[in-house]
């Protein structure tokens, strides 16, 4: 998901200002987009299943626009937990004994059943099935203390990987997990307005410069005296998911200050030199082999072309929920152009998840006359569920979690296929720690008790 909170001192065209936020958070989720404005006594939330320009056409934006608005937040999901119905689009909303808050999460809670349970044992009714409103309830529950000591109060009960915005009529907070494991910075814009977001790009998207990056366990608000900052849970090694790099964020963004589109391209450098291949072009998958490609291709001297085209009108193919929807959905996205005709062709992707999709791509190359096809990937074989807000999907469905290197080659019917070591792929983003969870299995923020485990096995 994509989080996204503006405040402003001035009165401002926040939902306006939200919107091209989300707009420029899209790519992290395209399955609801939402938007709370407040403009110190009204509260308004619009948000439906959708891309952001499917949900907010001129009418409905002309809804939220407050002319005298100085708070919002905004949020793009694609579903990890709760399923993908309209009741759990967000931001979420509660009505508390200190008025209305409104909520954005990216990522997951670990402890969230438990927490859910307790609640339910003591009363506290559900609207949705999504974990945030398990977060929101916790803070609304302590909503007798001052809305940053309930939400530093709820954030030390939370475990997980989780990056928020939350929003009161006059105040915006934002905080991250005590890991980093998910992502979200600060900027401000020439007016003097405070923006968060999970990624640099949106900042950019609404005119505010980069400030700083909320760092892990922080709680961070911004009102008419400016931002604050707290440290409510300090001293954890940060392990920031190394996903974002690999995959999930902006080509171009950055990440805890290390850039995106150049860390793939030292991934793809460090593919180049662990598992060299006699080959005539390197040719990406699109978007996401493309930054790794282009490493490859300078570190083996062997040309960069373009393979395969990619039309842009269609989306990312992962979102898409079902198998046979992501099936069909290649072929819409994806076909060769001439230049791989007679060629031996390294392919270069960021990841294998299930294999479906790999398996297409290298048939249609071969359809298109390629002698050989040859399989680099920018990320170790994922072989374990993600806890902390990525779909990589169930374990029975990783590929790699059931079969050996040399079975997925046979299965997706590559000549090789290679994958980046996890030092290769650590020294790629040079960043503090990162998050291997999906690769190693070692969870640096916990997993989740009993019934979730079944997502395991
Ligand atoms: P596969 O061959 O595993 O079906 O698909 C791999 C390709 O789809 C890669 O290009 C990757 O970017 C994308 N992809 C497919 N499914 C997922 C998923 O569940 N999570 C992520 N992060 N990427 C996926
Ligand atoms: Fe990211 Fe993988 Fe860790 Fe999940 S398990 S946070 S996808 S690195
Ligand atoms: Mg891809």
């Amino acid at each position: 998901c994509g989080v996204f909170g503006i405040y402003s001192p001035q009165p401002a065209d926040i939902a306006w200002l939200t919107y091209l936020g989300l707009f420029a958070l899209q790519h992290r989720g395209q399955e609801a987009a939402g938007i709370c404005v407040s403009d110190g006594e009204r509260f308004l939330v619009e948000k439906d299943l959708g891309l952001v320009s499917q949900v907010f056409d001129e009418t409905r934006l002309d809804k939220l626009r407050l002319g005298t608005a100085r708070v919002g937040i905004g949020h793009v999901r694609y579903s990890t937990t709760g399923s993908n119905l309209r009741f759990n689009a967000q931001p979420l909303t509660v009505r508390t004994n200190k008025g209305i808050l409104g909520l954005a999460h990216n990522g997951n809670f670990v402890n969230a059943r438990e927490m859910r349970q307790e609640m339910l044992d003591d009363g506290v009714l559900f609207q949705t099935t999504n974990d945030s409103e398990v977060l929101l309830n916790r803070i609304a529950r302590l909503s007798k203390l001052d809305l940053v000591e309930a939400t530093a109060r709820a954030m030390k009960e939370m475990r997980g990987g989780y990056a928020v915005v939350l929003m009161s009529r006059t105040q915006l907070l934002g905080f991250r997990d005590p890991n980093g494991v998910r992502p979200l910075c600060i900027g401000q814009r020439g007016d003097g307005a405070w923006v968060m977001a999970s990624e640099p790009s949106a900042l950019f998207s609404v005119g505010a410069k980069f400030v700083r990056d909320v760092a892990p366990g922080e709680l961070v608000w911004a009102d008419r005296d400016g931002l604050h900052s707290l440290m409510v849970i300090p001293g954890h090694q940060p392990t920031a998911c190394s996903f974002e790099w690999i995959y999930f964020a902006r080509a171009d963004s950055f990440v805890d200050t290390v850039d995106v589109h150049e860390a793939r391209i030292r991934m793809g450098q460090a593919l180049a030199l662990e598992s060299h291949v006699d080959a005539d072009i390197v040719v990406p998958v699109p978007d996401s082999g493309i930054g790794a490609a282009i490493g490859y291709a300078r570190a083996s001297g062997i040309h960069f072309d373009y393979g395969l085209y990619k039309n842009p009108y269609a989306g990312r193919t992962f979102i898409a929920p079902t198998q046979e929807a992501r099936e069909l959905k290649v072929k819409l996205k994806l076909s060769p152009t001439s230049a791989v005709r007679g060629k031996r062709v390294v392919l270069v992707d960021d990841s294998i998840v299930r294999g479906t999709t790999s398996r297409q791509i290298v048939n249609l190359l071969r359809e298109a006359g390629a002698t050989e096809v040859h399989f680099r990937v920018s990320s170790p074989p994922i072989k374990h569920p993600c806890f902390y807000g990525i779909d990589t999907a169930a374990r029975k469905e990783l590929v790699a979690s059931t079969h050996t290197i040399e079975e997925i080659r046979a299965m997706i019917g590559a000549d090789s296929l290679a994958f980046i070591s996890e030092e290769g792929l650590r020294a790629s983003i040079r960043g503090p720690g990162v998050c291997l969870a999906c690769f190693n299995g070692q969870y640096p923020a916990g997993i989740p008790l009993e019934n979730d485990l079944n997502k395991l096995a």
